[in-house]
This record gives structure tokens, C-alpha cells and sequence, in this order.
């Protein structure tokens, strides 16, 4: 029974996040002894898909449909539960992202299968019991769940497993999607990039402004050392509902939930509903003049001072670093 894979791309681009599933569903086809066969749904040229063998998969199946273009939940989901029916994969592996939150639980129902969504570490397999820890309430905790049923549904938090080359040639293939009607419900007509900045949920190092920053006149210094750092720019509840920054920055509990290899957190007291969207970063430095902050107890590096001098003096130790 081989290891499937959904490999989502963007734009007809891999994404990192793909690259950590195939690489995180590689090494669960080695822990079971079985092969691994990646789905990509859309329109992706060759090179792209010969490049999923670099990352483990013996096998890609290759749906370009026209009406799968753009990403439609149902459909893709049934295109790939079908396609683990006929391989006879029992494990399917996706990334916890936007288009994976949505299709983990759908892809589950059609397959009958235990879901592990959010999960942050390679599963333990000892007879025939199946460990997964997986984040659980948005974030503030982790849960060690065993996946009991025959079938299985892993979604894996971006940024929580590294890529790993194997060099595997993978053997593309045409997969023939049988698409109903009813699978097609929602259709997107045009795509509107909203910024060309870094994309939040995807990003490596995100720098976050909070209230302690005064107002969105200040935001210039934050742009300036995420562009350095190319990283996203984040923000608290209270910046975003002051319309100082976007709501698409808006990290959190209700917001988005992202885990970074790093996370600049600056002028931001530590909220738990704040915490809860934040905490499964790599790394956090926290920039605050409040020793007392909440956010210095599950902060890796803090720094108790002034934003408005702190930020400079980083800003200007980046630029003589990349000099
Ligand atoms: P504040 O709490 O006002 O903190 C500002 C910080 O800046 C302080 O620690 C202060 O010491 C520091 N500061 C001030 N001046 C400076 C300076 N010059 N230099 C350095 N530091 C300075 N919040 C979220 O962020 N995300 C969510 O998803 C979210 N969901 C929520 C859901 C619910 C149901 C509720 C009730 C609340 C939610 N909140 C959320 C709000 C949350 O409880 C906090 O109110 C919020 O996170 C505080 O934002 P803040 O840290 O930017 O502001």
C-alpha cells in the first residue's frame, strides 16, 4: 500500500510547504516499508512535476483537467481520494495549508479515515498502533492522537519538517479524474493577487507590529526589516480592527495561524488569543519595553527596550551584515 501525496502548487509553482509533505510523506513510506505516489491537480509543467522525485516520490500523478485549474474543494478532494482508492494508498499526506485545511477533512469522509490535521511530527508506528502529534485549540496545546482506522489523513503544519532530498526518479503519469457535476459547485473565475509581498501563512521569518507601536505612520520600520529579512509582515487583533494594517495580517486565535522558523514579535504584549496563532514558531524574539510582558515567558530571545530604538539598531546591524 504506498504513501499518496497531495502536492499543491501555486500558480503552477511548487510550493515549500509541498516540498516538506512529500519529504514528511517520504519518510513515512520508509517507516512502512512502501513507495510514495504524488497528486498534482492543475496546470504544472514537467519540469515542476520531475522535480517531486527529488523530495521522495517514486510515482507522480499528473490531473490536468480543465476545469481543475483553479483549486475547487470538493472536486479535489474527490479527485484525490479516487486516486488513493485506485492506488490503494491507505495513508494520504497533505499540508496543513489553506487549500489542505479544507480538503484533510473532505478527503476524510470519502475514505472512511482517521484525520490528523496540524500534525508537527514524523507519526510513531509500533505494531499497529499510528501516533501522530498534532497541534490542538488553535494552537495553544499539542495533542498526541492514534489513528486507529485503516485509512489515514495526515495534514502537516507548514515549517514543521524540512525538506529532505532523496533523488528518487519520479515516473510522471497522466491521471485520469472522473469530476461529477456536483463536485463542481464553486467555481473561481479570476485570482487577484492581493499583494506580491511574501505570503504570510508560507513565510520563514515574520516580523509583527502590536499596539505598542502607536499607529500606522510607525509601520515603515517594521516593512523595512521584514524586506531586509525577506520576511512577512504580521499584526495583533487590535492593529488590524484600528484598520492601522490589513485583516490579512492578522495573526491569532481568529486570525491566521502560521509557524515560522522565525517570529519578531515587536510591541506586542503576549495575549493568549495572540499566543494561540503564533506559539508553534521556531524560533521567538520579542521586542518590548515592558519587562513584565506576557510574551518574554515563551520567548527564545527578548529584548526589554524601546521599539522605536530597538528596530533602527537591528535595521542598520542587518544592512551592515549584508554589506
Ligand atoms: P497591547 O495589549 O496594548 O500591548 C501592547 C504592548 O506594546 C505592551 O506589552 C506594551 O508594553 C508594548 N509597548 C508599548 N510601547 C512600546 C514601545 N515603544 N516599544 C516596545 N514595546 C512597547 N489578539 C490577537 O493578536 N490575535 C487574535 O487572534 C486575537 N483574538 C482574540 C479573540 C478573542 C475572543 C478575544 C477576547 C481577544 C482576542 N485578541 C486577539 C486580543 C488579545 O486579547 C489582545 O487584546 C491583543 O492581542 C493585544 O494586542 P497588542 O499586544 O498589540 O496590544
Amino acid at each position: 500500500m504506498p504513501v499518496l501525496t497531495y502536492a499543491e502548487n501555486a500558480g503552477g509553482k511548487f510550493k515549500k510547504s509541498t516540498f516538506e509533505a512529500v519529504s514528511y510523506a517520504r519518510a513515512i513510506a520508509d517507516q512502512t516499508n512502501t513507495s510514495l505516489t504524488a497528486i498534482s491537480i492543475g496546470d504544472v509543467s514537467a519540469d515542476e512535476l520531475n522535480a517531486l522525485g527529488k523530495y521522495g516520490a517514486d510515482k507522480v500523478l499528473n490531473v490536468s483537467n480543465d476545469q481543475l485549474k483553479q483549486f475547487v474543494n470538493q472536486a479535489y478532494a474527490s479527485v484525490i481520494a479516487d486516486a488513493a482508492a485506485k492506488e490503494g494508498a491507505n495513508i494520504v499526506v497533505l499540508s496543513n495549508s489553506f487549500s489542505g485545511r479544507g480538503l484533510s477533512p473532505r478527503i476524510g469522509v470519502k475514505l472512511q479515515a482517521g484525520i490528523a490535521d496540524g500534525a508537527v511530527a514524523l507519526p510513531e508506528i509500533s505494531g499497529d498502533k499510528f501516533t501522530v502529534k498534532k497541534t490542538a485549540f488553535s494552537g495553544k496545546a499539542f495533542a498526541t492522537v492514534q489513528l486507529t482506522s485503516v485509512n489515514k489523513v495526515i495534514a502537516l503544519v507548514p515549517n514543521s519538517y524540512k525538506v529532505v532530498e532523496k533523488q528518487t526518479a519520479g515516473k510522471v503519469e497522466d491521471f485520469n479524474a472522473d469530476i461529477k457535476q456536483s463536485d463542481l459547485k464553486a467555481i473561481i473565475k479570476e485570482i487577484v493577487q492581493a499583494t506580491d509581498k511574501v505570503s504570510l501563512p508560507d513565510a520563514e521569518i515574520v516580523v509583527s507590529g502590536g499596539r505598542g507601536l502607536k499607529g500606522p505612520e510607525n509601520w515603515g520600520m517594521i516593512e523595512e526589516l521584514a524586506g531586509l529579512l525577506g520576511a512577512a509582515t504580521a499584526c495583533s487583533k487590535p492593529v488590524s480592527d484600528a484598520d492601522w494594517r490589513p485583516h490579512s495580517e492578522h495573526v491569532g486565535q481568529t486570525g491566521i495561524a502560521i509557524s515560522p522558523n522565525l517570529y519578531i514579535a515587536v510591541g506586542i504584549s503576549g495575549a493568549i488569543q495572540h499566543l494561540a496563532g503564533v506559539s508553534s514558531s521556531k524560533v521567538i524574539v520579542v521586542i518590548n519595553k515592558d519587562p513584565e510582558a506576557p510574551f518574554f515567558k515563551v520567548a527564545d530571545y527578548g529584548i526589554v527596550g524601546d521599539a522605536f530604538e530597538v528596530v533602527p539598531k537591528l535595521i542598520a546591524a542587518v544592512k551592515e551584515y549584508k554589506a
